[in-house]
């Protein structure tokens, strides 16, 4: 990536990323923008450069941050309007690393609502528009952040990956977009939606960026008791010889044309000499059900701090505490978000726990067992990201259950913890992106975006 220098200043970098944000202002990527704030950085970075300073290894380089993550620069809503005049007095840990190297946040992006979506339609902002077209949904629910890199407005930009997030709107607009192995990016400072599946991630233009971002943002962090002792550059970049692939995900339920661009880099790597093995891999039809389980019980809990009494928006009508509760709720969460918190609140309630949420966690970890079992055969697995490419805005904005499909490949290596990479690799006869999904072990997350070079 483009870094500041003394013939290009990272004053023109962010001038231009600014410049760019506005001319695409119809696709609604940008909640917020962050002129003054990313231009006095700017100012700051040039200063230095000019005096022969040392400075880092991202100066001047603007990136977005999805709006779920904390920075006291404008207002963190995740696109919700519970939380609208919310402004954060903490930096998430995550985008202190970047700006540490200089990097500079130009605006927070457009999101489904506390991240519950597969296509950005769920936010209170509404949506944002794919960026190869306009007529079609820009994936979810980091789908302002995959748009602004897509459109070249950004180099980079975060996402927070729960079941997808990332590399869906990834793979619907032809960008790189990782979901790091659990824990390996610090969770601090990103608003929580399910805490044991969150994972942060990138979204790149190529895997060299994406090895250069997880250099800098992972390590352990004592404010997030789930983040890993570093592991990122030690972790050998073994020789890759098998590929896995999942029986089960090549069905008429598949988009023909995405079994088709599978079929061809198999075949590539074929070529050049790698042994592609087929995976029985019967749990995972499970893990979509188990992940509409277990992630409305964690999004239930985590949401009960939205009350109208500490952060954000307050309803005006009450009479009452308990009315103030309702009203605010009522008024500030989503359709989508409400559905969750009733999910979950029932499936943890005394006399269903069992039936549903012990059943669920059961099958996790028979889910997590199965991928032990696949790496025991191969290194790494290939598969969709989702079953379709972008689909046309209000399609399915109205069935739920047709939207939660669209997470079923994605789900389960959130439930499982391991990393998953979208790497663009072509176009439907329509002429939009189609991604394919590179899996591997925990903690191989630098061999995988090496291994993304041979998809190209
Ligand atoms: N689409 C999935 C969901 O709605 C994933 C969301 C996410 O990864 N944040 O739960």
């Amino acid at each position: 990536m483009k870094t500041a220098n003394k013939t290009v200043t990272a004053t023109k970098l962010v001038k231009d990323a600014l410049e760019k944000a506005k001319h695409f202002k119809e696709y609604n990527i940008f909640n917020y923008l962050n002129e003054e704030g990313a231009l006095k950085k700017a100012a700051e970075i040039d200063e230095r450069i000019a005096r022969g300073e040392k400075v880092g290894k991202l100066a001047g380089v603007p990136f977005a941050i999805k709006d779920n993550y904390l920075s006291p620069e404008g207002e963190t809503t995740a696109s919700a309007h519970i939380l609208e005049g919310f402004t954060s007095p903490i930096t998430a840990t995550c985008v202190e690393k970047l700006e540490a190297e200089g990097a500079i946040m130009i605006g927070r992006t457009n999101l489904d609502a506390f991240a519950h979506g597969s296509s950005t339609e769920n936010s209170y902002y509404g949506p944002t528009l794919n960026a190869y077209d306009k007529e079609r949904v820009a994936g979810g629910s980091s789908g302002g952040s995959a748009v602004a890199v897509a459109l070249d407005i950004v180099e980079f930009a975060t996402g927070s990956d729960t079941g997808g997030s990332i590399r869906q709107p990834a793979s619907f607009n032809g960008v790189y977009g990782l979901k790091p192995t659990y824990g390996a990016v610090s969770r601090y400072g990103v608003v929580a939606m399910a805490s044991s599946t969150d994972c942060m991630g990138f979204f790149t233009k190529t895997p060299e960026d994406m090895d250069l971002l997880m250099s800098i943002a992972t390590g352990q962090d004592p404010k997030d008791m789930t983040s890993l002792p570093d592991f990122y550059e030690k972790s050998e970049v073994k020789k890759v010889k098998k590929i896995g692939v999942i029986k089960d995900f090549d069905n008429d339920s598949v988009n023909i044309e995405i079994r088709e661009a599978l079929k061809k880099k198999t075949d590539d790597l074929k070529k050049k000499g790698y042994e592609v093995v087929e995976l029985d891999m019967p749990t995972l039809k499970y893990a979509l059900a188990a992940y509409y389980i277990i992630v409305p019980a964690e999004v239930a809990s985590n949401l009960s701090r939205h009350d109208g009494v500490r952060y954000g928006f307050r309803s005006e009508n009450s009479k009452n505490l308990e009315s103030l509760y309702e009203n605010t709720r009522d008024e500030g969460f989503m359709p989508e978000n409400k559905r969750r918190i009733m999910i979950g609140n029932f499936v943890l309630s005394s006399g269903f726990y069992d039936a549903y949420f012990l059943k669920a966690a059961k099958a996790r970890t028979l889910i997590v067992k199965e991928y032990e079992e696949a790496f025991k055969k191969c290194d790494f697995i290939l598969t969709p990201v989702s079953p379709n490419y972008a689909f046309k805005l209000g399609e399915k904005v109205n069935d739920p259950i047709a939207m939660y499909l669209e997470d079923l490949m994605s789900v389960s290596l959130n439930l499982a913890g391991v990393p998953g990479l979208a790497v663009p690799v072509g176009k439907t006869k329509t002429g939009l992106p189609i991604g394919l999904q590179l899996v591997g072990p925990r903690r191989s997350d630098k061999a995988l975006i090496e291994f993304a070079k041979e998809l190209k």
